[in-house]
Protein backbone atom coordinates (compact mmCIF):
# COMPACT_ATOMS: atom_id res chain seq x y z
CA UNK A 1 0.00 0.00 0.00
CA UNK A 2 1.19 3.64 -0.88
CA UNK A 3 1.16 5.81 1.87
CA UNK A 4 1.80 9.68 2.22
CA UNK A 5 3.32 11.32 4.57
CA UNK A 6 2.25 14.35 5.40
CA UNK A 7 4.40 17.11 5.64
CA UNK A 8 3.56 19.85 7.71
CA UNK A 9 6.32 22.39 5.24
CA UNK A 10 3.89 21.91 2.55
CA UNK A 11 1.13 22.98 4.05
CA UNK A 12 2.94 25.94 6.36
CA UNK A 13 4.54 26.88 2.66
CA UNK A 14 1.14 27.19 1.02
CA UNK A 15 -0.43 29.57 4.24
CA UNK A 16 2.81 31.06 3.89
CA UNK A 17 2.38 32.81 0.81
CA UNK A 18 -1.49 33.94 1.13
CA UNK A 19 -0.40 35.41 4.70
CA UNK A 20 2.17 37.35 3.04
CA UNK A 21 0.38 38.51 -0.02
CA UNK A 22 -2.42 39.91 2.60
CA UNK A 23 -0.09 41.69 4.87
CA UNK A 24 2.03 43.12 2.18
CA UNK A 25 -1.30 44.68 0.91
CA UNK A 26 -2.39 45.99 3.93
CA UNK A 27 1.19 47.52 4.72
CA UNK A 28 0.51 49.35 1.34
CA UNK A 29 -2.70 50.78 2.95
CA UNK A 30 -1.26 52.03 5.66
CA UNK A 31 -1.87 49.30 7.71
CA UNK A 32 0.06 47.70 10.29
CA UNK A 33 -0.17 43.92 11.67
CA UNK A 34 1.32 43.72 15.16
CA UNK A 35 1.68 40.56 17.64
CA UNK A 36 2.38 40.69 21.47
CA UNK A 37 3.61 37.66 22.76
CA UNK A 38 3.13 37.76 26.84
CA UNK A 39 5.89 35.32 27.95
CA UNK A 40 5.08 34.92 32.00
CA UNK A 41 8.87 33.64 33.65
CA UNK A 42 11.51 31.93 32.12
CA UNK A 43 10.87 28.34 30.96
CA UNK A 44 13.22 27.59 28.32
CA UNK A 45 10.68 25.92 26.66
CA UNK A 46 8.42 28.81 26.20
CA UNK A 47 11.34 30.50 25.76
CA UNK A 48 12.19 28.57 22.62
CA UNK A 49 8.79 28.43 21.10
CA UNK A 50 8.16 32.20 21.56
CA UNK A 51 11.67 33.23 19.68
CA UNK A 52 10.51 30.80 16.97
CA UNK A 53 7.37 32.31 16.71
CA UNK A 54 8.63 36.02 16.38
CA UNK A 55 11.12 35.10 13.45
CA UNK A 56 8.75 33.63 11.79
CA UNK A 57 6.10 37.00 12.31
CA UNK A 58 8.88 38.90 11.31
CA UNK A 59 9.74 37.20 8.18
CA UNK A 60 6.09 37.97 7.13
CA UNK A 61 6.20 41.76 7.93
CA UNK A 62 4.65 41.48 11.27
CA UNK A 63 6.14 43.58 13.97
CA UNK A 64 6.65 41.27 16.18
CA UNK A 65 7.37 41.76 20.47
CA UNK A 66 7.92 39.94 23.69
CA UNK A 67 6.45 41.09 27.05
CA UNK A 68 8.89 39.47 29.84
CA UNK A 69 7.26 39.21 32.84
CA UNK A 70 8.82 37.98 36.17
CA UNK A 71 7.78 34.49 37.15
CA UNK A 72 6.75 36.18 40.53
CA UNK A 73 4.55 38.56 38.80
CA UNK A 74 0.75 38.23 40.52
CA UNK A 75 -2.17 36.93 38.04
CA UNK A 76 -3.40 41.04 38.93
CA UNK A 77 -0.23 41.98 37.02
CA UNK A 78 -0.51 39.47 34.07
CA UNK A 79 -4.33 41.01 33.47
CA UNK A 80 -3.12 44.82 33.79
CA UNK A 81 -0.36 44.05 31.33
CA UNK A 82 -2.96 42.18 28.70
CA UNK A 83 -5.84 45.20 29.23
CA UNK A 84 -2.82 47.83 28.37
CA UNK A 85 -2.67 45.71 24.82
CA UNK A 86 -6.15 45.24 24.48
CA UNK A 87 -6.27 49.60 24.31
CA UNK A 88 -3.51 49.60 22.29
CA UNK A 89 -4.02 50.74 19.00
CA UNK A 90 -1.39 49.35 16.91
CA UNK A 91 -1.55 45.80 18.54
CA UNK A 92 -3.77 43.40 16.02
CA UNK A 93 -3.36 40.15 18.22
CA UNK A 94 -1.73 38.70 21.60
CA UNK A 95 -0.86 35.26 22.49
CA UNK A 96 -0.02 34.62 26.27
CA UNK A 97 1.95 31.71 26.44
CA UNK A 98 0.63 28.63 28.15
CA UNK A 99 1.11 27.36 30.45
CA UNK A 100 1.12 30.03 33.37
CA UNK A 101 3.68 29.66 36.64
CA UNK A 102 1.03 27.47 38.30
CA UNK A 103 -0.17 30.73 41.28
CA UNK A 104 -1.75 32.63 37.62
CA UNK A 105 -5.38 30.71 36.23
CA UNK A 106 -4.65 30.31 32.71
CA UNK A 107 -8.46 30.90 32.05
CA UNK A 108 -8.67 34.09 33.95
CA UNK A 109 -5.57 35.26 31.72
CA UNK A 110 -7.81 33.94 28.70
CA UNK A 111 -11.26 35.47 29.70
CA UNK A 112 -9.02 39.32 30.37
CA UNK A 113 -8.02 39.16 26.74
CA UNK A 114 -9.92 40.74 24.09
CA UNK A 115 -12.04 38.43 21.84
CA UNK A 116 -10.91 40.72 18.28
CA UNK A 117 -6.96 39.92 19.46
CA UNK A 118 -7.18 36.89 20.93
CA UNK A 119 -5.19 35.01 18.24
CA UNK A 120 -5.40 31.28 20.23
CA UNK A 121 -9.02 31.37 20.96
CA UNK A 122 -8.13 31.55 24.84
CA UNK A 123 -11.11 33.67 25.38
CA UNK A 124 -14.15 31.96 26.55
CA UNK A 125 -16.78 34.29 24.38
CA UNK A 126 -14.73 32.70 20.92
CA UNK A 127 -14.25 28.98 22.24
CA UNK A 128 -17.96 29.51 22.90
CA UNK A 129 -19.03 30.74 19.39
CA UNK A 130 -16.62 27.11 18.08
CA UNK A 131 -18.44 25.05 20.79
CA UNK A 132 -21.75 26.55 18.28
CA UNK A 133 -20.67 25.72 15.46
CA UNK A 134 -20.69 29.63 14.37
CA UNK A 135 -16.80 29.51 13.13
CA UNK A 136 -13.40 27.40 12.39
CA UNK A 137 -11.82 30.40 14.27
CA UNK A 138 -10.05 27.82 17.13
CA UNK A 139 -7.07 27.42 18.63
CA UNK A 140 -3.78 26.99 16.35
CA UNK A 141 -2.77 23.51 16.96
CA UNK A 142 -6.36 22.14 16.23
CA UNK A 143 -6.28 24.70 12.85
CA UNK A 144 -2.93 22.72 12.24
CA UNK A 145 -4.75 19.82 12.35
CA UNK A 146 -7.37 20.56 10.11
CA UNK A 147 -5.10 22.68 7.49
CA UNK A 148 -3.16 19.42 6.87
CA UNK A 149 -6.31 17.44 6.21
CA UNK A 150 -7.52 19.48 3.83
CA UNK A 151 -4.32 20.43 2.36
CA UNK A 152 -3.47 16.75 1.86
CA UNK A 153 -7.29 15.67 0.54
CA UNK A 154 -8.27 13.43 3.30
CA UNK A 155 -12.28 13.56 3.23
CA UNK A 156 -13.84 13.69 6.36
CA UNK A 157 -17.51 13.54 6.16
CA UNK A 158 -19.32 10.46 7.11
CA UNK A 159 -15.82 9.10 8.31
CA UNK A 160 -14.96 7.49 11.64
CA UNK A 161 -12.40 9.33 13.62
CA UNK A 162 -11.11 8.95 17.07
CA UNK A 163 -9.20 11.91 19.01
CA UNK A 164 -7.08 10.79 21.73
CA UNK A 165 -6.94 13.63 24.39
CA UNK A 166 -9.79 16.12 25.45
CA UNK A 167 -7.61 18.97 26.38
CA UNK A 168 -9.24 22.51 25.85
CA UNK A 169 -6.14 23.25 23.82
CA UNK A 170 -5.95 20.75 21.42
CA UNK A 171 -8.65 17.39 21.55
CA UNK A 172 -11.80 18.90 22.22
CA UNK A 173 -11.46 21.84 19.47
CA UNK A 174 -10.29 19.51 17.28
CA UNK A 175 -13.40 17.21 17.70
CA UNK A 176 -15.40 20.30 17.34
CA UNK A 177 -13.71 21.11 14.18
CA UNK A 178 -14.16 17.68 12.87
CA UNK A 179 -17.34 17.35 13.58
CA UNK A 180 -18.42 20.67 11.74
CA UNK A 181 -16.64 18.76 8.81
CA UNK A 182 -19.34 16.13 9.24
CA UNK A 183 -17.05 13.41 10.56
CA UNK A 184 -18.51 10.82 13.52
CA UNK A 185 -16.33 12.10 16.57
CA UNK A 186 -15.07 9.93 19.51
CA UNK A 187 -13.23 11.13 22.00
CA UNK A 188 -11.21 8.75 24.13
CA UNK A 189 -9.50 10.13 27.42
CA UNK A 190 -7.71 8.49 30.36
CA UNK A 191 -10.78 7.48 31.79
CA UNK A 192 -12.11 5.47 28.94
CA UNK A 193 -12.04 1.66 28.59
CA UNK A 194 -10.62 -0.08 26.15
CA UNK A 195 -9.04 2.35 23.61
CA UNK A 196 -8.23 -0.12 21.24
CA UNK A 197 -11.32 -0.96 20.54
CA UNK A 198 -12.11 2.49 19.51
CA UNK A 199 -8.84 2.77 17.42
CA UNK A 200 -9.53 -0.14 15.62
CA UNK A 201 -12.81 1.34 14.04
CA UNK A 202 -11.04 4.55 13.44
CA UNK A 203 -11.15 5.76 9.52
CA UNK A 204 -8.82 8.51 11.21
CA UNK A 205 -6.75 9.26 14.48
CA UNK A 206 -6.19 12.27 16.28
CA UNK A 207 -3.50 11.68 18.74
CA UNK A 208 -3.10 14.71 21.53
CA UNK A 209 -1.85 12.55 24.32
CA UNK A 210 1.72 13.32 25.80
CA UNK A 211 2.54 9.84 25.86
CA UNK A 212 5.46 8.93 23.63
CA UNK A 213 4.29 5.98 20.95
CA UNK A 214 1.04 5.51 22.81
CA UNK A 215 -0.86 4.37 19.57
CA UNK A 216 0.34 0.70 18.76
CA UNK A 217 0.11 -1.09 15.48
CA UNK A 218 -2.00 -3.56 16.81
CA UNK A 219 -4.36 -0.94 17.68
CA UNK A 220 -5.52 0.30 14.12
CA UNK A 221 -7.04 -0.91 11.14
CA UNK A 222 -5.23 -1.23 7.98
CA UNK A 223 -5.04 2.04 5.58
CA UNK A 224 -6.06 4.55 9.07
CA UNK A 225 -5.42 8.07 8.48
CA UNK A 226 -2.73 9.09 11.23
CA UNK A 227 -2.66 12.70 12.52
CA UNK A 228 -0.31 12.87 15.49
CA UNK A 229 -0.02 16.13 17.39
CA UNK A 230 2.40 14.66 20.39
CA UNK A 231 5.70 16.26 20.96
CA UNK A 232 7.84 14.26 23.54
CA UNK A 233 11.32 14.47 24.34
CA UNK A 234 12.83 10.91 24.50
CA UNK A 235 16.73 11.40 25.18
CA UNK A 236 17.68 13.49 22.52
CA UNK A 237 14.76 12.54 20.22
CA UNK A 238 11.54 14.10 19.71
CA UNK A 239 8.58 11.55 19.37
CA UNK A 240 4.82 11.50 18.59
CA UNK A 241 2.23 10.22 20.69
CA UNK A 242 2.03 7.04 17.66
CA UNK A 243 4.68 4.88 16.94
CA UNK A 244 6.28 4.96 13.91
CA UNK A 245 5.82 1.22 13.07
CA UNK A 246 1.99 2.23 12.75
CA UNK A 247 3.21 4.41 9.83
CA UNK A 248 3.53 0.70 7.99
CA UNK A 249 -0.45 0.37 8.25
CA UNK A 250 -1.44 4.19 7.61
CA UNK A 251 -2.64 5.20 4.37
CA UNK A 252 -1.26 8.62 5.34
CA UNK A 253 0.63 10.07 8.46
CA UNK A 254 2.37 13.41 9.63
CA UNK A 255 5.72 12.62 10.77
CA UNK A 256 7.06 13.91 14.24
CA UNK A 257 8.84 15.83 13.71
CA UNK A 258 7.94 18.04 10.47
CA UNK A 259 4.44 17.47 10.67
CA UNK A 260 1.62 19.36 13.01
CA UNK A 261 3.72 21.20 15.05
CA UNK A 262 5.08 23.14 11.49
CA UNK A 263 1.39 24.05 10.67
CA UNK A 264 0.76 25.64 14.15
CA UNK A 265 3.00 28.75 14.03
CA UNK A 266 2.04 29.52 10.76
CA UNK A 267 -1.94 29.02 12.32
CA UNK A 268 -1.47 32.01 14.38
CA UNK A 269 -0.19 34.20 11.61
CA UNK A 270 -3.23 33.24 9.45
CA UNK A 271 -5.63 34.36 12.80
CA UNK A 272 -3.38 37.59 12.82
CA UNK A 273 -4.40 38.77 9.12
CA UNK A 274 -8.35 37.30 9.21
CA UNK A 275 -9.23 40.78 9.10
CA UNK A 276 -7.03 42.13 6.71
P1 LIG B 1 -2.79 17.50 28.00
O1 LIG B 1 -3.45 18.78 28.37
O2 LIG B 1 -1.84 16.85 28.95
O3 LIG B 1 -3.96 16.45 27.64
C1 LIG B 1 -3.67 15.10 27.40
C2 LIG B 1 -4.95 14.36 27.15
O4 LIG B 1 -4.61 12.98 26.96
C3 LIG B 1 -5.95 14.43 28.31
O5 LIG B 1 -7.24 14.65 27.83
C4 LIG B 1 -5.83 13.07 28.97
O6 LIG B 1 -7.04 12.56 29.49
C5 LIG B 1 -5.42 12.19 27.80
N1 LIG B 1 -4.68 11.05 28.31
C6 LIG B 1 -3.65 11.04 29.19
N2 LIG B 1 -3.26 9.78 29.45
C7 LIG B 1 -4.08 8.98 28.74
C8 LIG B 1 -4.19 7.57 28.62
N3 LIG B 1 -3.39 6.72 29.26
N4 LIG B 1 -5.14 7.09 27.79
C9 LIG B 1 -5.96 7.93 27.13
N5 LIG B 1 -5.90 9.28 27.21
C10 LIG B 1 -4.97 9.79 28.01
O7 LIG B 1 -1.98 17.63 26.63
P2 LIG B 1 -2.22 18.59 25.37
O8 LIG B 1 -1.81 19.97 25.73
O9 LIG B 1 -3.56 18.35 24.78
O10 LIG B 1 -1.11 18.02 24.38
C11 LIG B 1 -1.13 16.68 23.90
C12 LIG B 1 0.14 16.40 23.13
O11 LIG B 1 0.22 17.30 22.04
C13 LIG B 1 1.44 16.61 23.90
O12 LIG B 1 2.38 15.66 23.43
C14 LIG B 1 1.88 18.00 23.52
O13 LIG B 1 3.28 18.17 23.61
C15 LIG B 1 1.44 18.04 22.09
N6 LIG B 1 1.16 19.39 21.57
C16 LIG B 1 1.62 19.67 20.33
C17 LIG B 1 1.36 20.89 19.74
C18 LIG B 1 1.83 21.14 18.34
O14 LIG B 1 1.87 22.27 17.90
N7 LIG B 1 2.14 20.08 17.59
C19 LIG B 1 0.64 21.86 20.43
C20 LIG B 1 0.13 21.54 21.70
C21 LIG B 1 0.40 20.30 22.26
P3 LIG B 1 -7.78 13.21 30.78
O15 LIG B 1 -8.48 14.43 30.25
O16 LIG B 1 -8.74 12.14 31.18
O17 LIG B 1 -6.73 13.51 31.77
Amino acid sequence: METLMMRGKAVADAYREKIAAKIAVAKGQGKEVSLAVVLVGDDPASGVYTGRLVKMAESLGVNAKTIVLPAESTQEQVIAEITKLNMDESITGILPMMPMPKHINGDAIGAALAPNKDVDCLNPLNAGDLYMGRTAWAPCTPRACMATLKHYNIELSGKNVVVVGRSNVVGKPVALLLLQENATVTICHSRTVDIASHLQKADIIVAAVGIPEFVKPEMVKDGVVIVDVGINSVGDKLVGDVAETVAEKASAFTPVPGGIGVVSNMMVMDMLSRNL
